[in-house]
């Protein structure tokens, strides 16, 4: 696709989420690395409703070591797959203060050699803890741009990076993220898209087939 076409379509998409930040709360890099691990198949509110205590309770790496992993996994257990997320967790602090003097490390290379994050993980700590350039693609980044045909829809989750950082400004990489992630949560969902009242269902096939527009009279 076109960059002026896929900025025109991005611009709609800022217009409606201006000020998109980064819904999990945290207060540091340490925090954030902690919430967005949290974050996998769980909803931010839950996130932190759960962090509110618990970065209360535990401020550093050691502490989340202090404790019995079966006591951290009971802190957390209100979130999904929790008992593997404690594991990590865990883990993780144990690295932090045996290879990172208890910081966290601000190269992708290093945040995807700690146990739990993965490369999306890793793009969202370095653009919203370090304000490094970084397009993190989850599952709402993924759909949304694959519907408004900035990526294909057989794309890996690569591949759909790769065309963002391609036609977006990198100043911008990461305010796009959370845009787009706000659009796909709340208004271009998986299931139940609300295409009839989408500013972009004129220019976006799975809005055209949705509402009835003829493809070709549009
Ligand atoms: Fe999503 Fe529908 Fe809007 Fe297309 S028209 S971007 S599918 S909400």
């Amino acid at each position: 696709m076109d960059t002026e076409v896929v900025r025109q379509r991005l611009d709609v998409i800022a217009s409606l989420y201006p000020e998109a930040h980064c819904e999990l709360h945290h207060t540091n890099v340490f925090e954030l690395t902690i919430a967005v691990l949290l974050s996998a198949q769980c909803t931010d509110r839950t996130v932190n409703a759960v962090t509110h205590g618990l970065f209360a309770r535990y401020r550093t790496p050691a502490d989340y070591i202090s404790i019995p992993l079966v006591q951290l996994e009971q802190e957390i257990q209100r979130i999904g797959l929790y008992r593997n997320k404690a594991k990590h967790i865990q883990q993780l602090c144990h690295l932090l203060l045996t290879q990172y003097d208890g910081k966290i490390p601000a190269t992708r290379e290093q945040l995807m050699q700690l146990p739990g994050v993965g490369r999306k993980t890793a793009n969202v700590i370095l653009s919203t803890g370090f304000c490094i350039p970084a397009i993190a693609v989850d599952t709402h980044v993924e759909r949304v741009s694959k519907r408004l045909g900035i990526a294909h829809a057989d794309d890996s989750v690569w591949r759909v990076e790769q065309q963002l950082m391609h036609h977006v400004p990198q100043e911008q990489w990461g305010v796009t993220h959370h845009r787009l992630v706000l659009f796909g949560r709340y208004r271009c969902k998986a299931r139940q898209p609300q295409c009839p009242h989408c500013p972009l269902r004129r220019e976006c096939d799975e809005g055209k087939r949705r509402t009835g527009i003829h493809p070709v009279l549009s």
